[in-house]
């Protein structure tokens, strides 16, 4: 299916790793728990969560006395999803659907340029319509002509309307019209893209303030969620960002983007475990319907099942 073919080139890269890790042993030892770390660390897990999985299945290896190499990708599914699970909160609703009493509901969008911000607000705008949602986009980075205009183009394609301003106008304003708007017009999902500029950690969170303070005068207890973006591509810098923009916001979900590019799928594992912040939706390719609900049993299902 899509999440296999999306994750195509992790698979093959954790796949042949594990198969060189445990070749010609018959029996799970410390040698196969060496090589194992390393496997997990190449595949961008990060050194952290590495040692955690490498330490749960050291357990399973000592209560169970004997475990057969051959039972290591079952071994690893369990422990991996487990592990992932005490960060669980998969929402009780329906994919793409909103709670009802938000009127409308606000996703404020951050990350820094180049990961697939614009991307993954265009897919999810198509998303949420398909599922009967009236959707607008507010352009809050007015920082960049080509963010707006990118912008429009997703809006364009999802079918969904596009609340702009000129280049370099104040962000919570643009904001702050799309709510506004969303209001106006009956539109019960609001996605707000945000500029990307990491270079100042002040500046940034100052701006992310600002936005978040302007758009309560209009809906109280926006934004209901916010999204970071991150490249998986990028392996140990989408580590980095995920720290910068966790200090300054409050960011309550992830989207990791251009997983179906990479052999670092791995990230994934490791940013959802550190940052104990659920990851909602991963892309898996440019097209508008390349995106999916992440469902962790699935995800790691599909890299060592
Ligand atoms: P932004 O600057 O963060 O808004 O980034 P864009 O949305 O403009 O995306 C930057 C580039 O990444 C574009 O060429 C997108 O087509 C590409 N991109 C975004 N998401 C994905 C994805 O999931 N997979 C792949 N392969 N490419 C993606």
């Amino acid at each position: 299916e899509t999440l296999d073919k999306g994750l195509e080139r992790t698979k093959q890269g954790v796949f042949s790793k594990l198969a060189r890790a445990i070749a010609g042993k018959s029996k799970i030892d410390d040698e196969i728990l060496d090589n194992l770390e390393e496997v997990f660390i190449t595949s961008d897990v990060g050194v952290e969560t590495t040692l955690k999985i490498i330490e749960r299945i050291e357990k399973r290896v000592a209560r169970d006395k004997y475990v057969n190499s051959s039972e290591l990708n079952s071994l690893l599914c369990e422990e991996i999803t487990d592990l992932l699970a005490e960060n669980n909160n998969e929402s009780s609703l329906p994919d793409f659907t909103v709670p009802a009493d938000h009127q409308p509901h606000v996703i404020m969008v951050v990350g820094v340029n180049g990961v697939g911000k614009t991307t993954t607000i265009g897919k999810l705008a198509s998303q949420f319509k398909k599922a009967g949602n009236k959707v607008v986009l507010g352009a809050a980075d007015t920082f960049r002509a080509a963010a707006i205009e990118q912008l429009d183009v997703w809006g364009e394609r999802a079918g969904v309307p596009v609340i702009k301003q000129k280049l370099g106008s104040d962000p919570a304003s643009v904001a702050y019209d799309t709510l506004q708007s969303a209001k106006a017009t009956g539109a019960n999902v609001v996605i707000i893209d945000t500029a990307g500029r990491l270079h100042n950690k002040k500046g940034l969170m100052d701006e992310l303030t600002k936005i978040r303070n302007v758009m309560q005068k209009v809906v109280p207890d926006a934004p209901h969620e916010v999204l970071l973006v991150l490249d998986g591509s990028t392996g140990q810098n989408a580590f980095e960002q995920a720290r910068q923009f966790v200090a300054a916001t409050s960011v309550n979900e992830l989207a990791i983007t251009k997983l179906d590019g990479t052999a670092k799928g791995g990230v994934v594992i490791g940013i959802s475990d550190q940052f104990r912040i659920p990851v909602k939706y991963i892309g898996l390719g440019e097209g508008i319907d390349d995106l999916q609900v992440f469902h962790k049993k699935e995800f790691v299902e599909s890299l060592f099942g």
